[in-house]
């Protein structure tokens, strides 16, 4: 393999503390990319940047809310400001928020899903197209999910939100198609990590169910996420724009 999927490219990842997007940030730099990392909690994007560092990646990172536009403007400046343009970005930030019944969802569950989700994408792709509009060209792949283009149980403003993303990344992918940006989503199958721990701890079942349900009948690594991404936002695949690509074991082919 020749590790250069992403070689000289400047690339924006957010919920990079954690899950598919900290497997991002380790699968990007692999592939040559500088990284810049966004997410709220500190530490974990410290401790990955002295990772990356270690290894000589041009690692960095912003602390910061994706549902908070002045944040995700932050983190594209940041990127900007340090290593001199944004070529890629992966809006991967996103929550589960509590399973119940639509009947019983509280407005709580309602507004932090679609702030962060929705929201959070919408403030990311605003700052980010600016930025690859200065620079003539840029890619982005948001994160959806199998829930943004069927049904899962259980959890109505998440596959709400998550088809919400898809329309982002029609709309941006239409209106910029002519600028040199694309813009691309990828939708994951049942993943391991902290949103499945979470609602697997607190649904005894739900993973049985998960893995049953899907054709290949096991969940994803993070990794698994992060190389489709990858291989969206590189230069390889120049004529895809506007695409929802599954990541799931066949879930929605059945
Ligand atoms: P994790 O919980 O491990 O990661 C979520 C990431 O998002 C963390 O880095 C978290 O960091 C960050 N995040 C959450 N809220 C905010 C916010 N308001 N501002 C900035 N960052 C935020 O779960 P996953 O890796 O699974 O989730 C990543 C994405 O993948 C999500 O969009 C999720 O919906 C999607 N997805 C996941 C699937 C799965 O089965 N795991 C399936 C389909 C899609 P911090 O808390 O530090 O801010």
């Amino acid at each position: 393999m020749d590790n250069d999927l992403l070689s000289g490219k400047v690339v924006l990842i957010t919920g990079a503390s954690s899950g598919i997007g900290a497997a991002a940030a380790r699968v990007f730099a692999r592939e040559g990319a500088t990284v810049v990392l966004t997410a709220r909690r500190e530490e974990r994007l410290a401790a990955l940047t002295a990772e990356l560092r270690d290894k000589g990646v041009r690692a960095g990172y912003v602390v910061g809310d994706v549902s908070v536009a002045a944040d995700a403007a932050r983190a594209v400046d940041f990127a900007v400001a340090e290593y001199g343009r944004l070529d890629a970005a992966f809006n991967n930030a996103g929550i589960g928020g509590d399973r119940t019944p639509l009947h019983l969802m509280t407005d709580d569950v309602y507004d932090t899903v679609m702030d962060t989700n929705v929201r959070g994408v919408f403030n990311c792709l605003r700052y980010e197209i600016a930025a690859m509009l200065d620079h003539g060209r840029g890619s982005v792949v948001n994160n959806s999910s199998v829930g943004g283009l069927v049904a899962i149980p259980t959890a109505a403003p998440y596959i709400a939100s998550k088809h919400a993303v898809i329309g982002f990344t029609r709309a941006a992918a239409d209106e910029y198609a002519k600028q040199g940006i694309r813009v691309n989503a990828v939708a994951p199958g049942t993943t391991r990590s902290e949103i499945t721990a979470d609602w697997f701890g607190r649904n005894p079942g739900l993973e049985d169910l998960a893995n049953s349900l899907t054709p290949q009948g096991r969940t994803a690594a993070p990794e698994e996420i992060a190389e489709a991404a990858a291989w969206l936002l590189s230069d390889r695949c120049p004529f895809l724009t506007g695409t929802v690509l599954p990541v799931d074991g066949g879930f929605v082919n059945q």
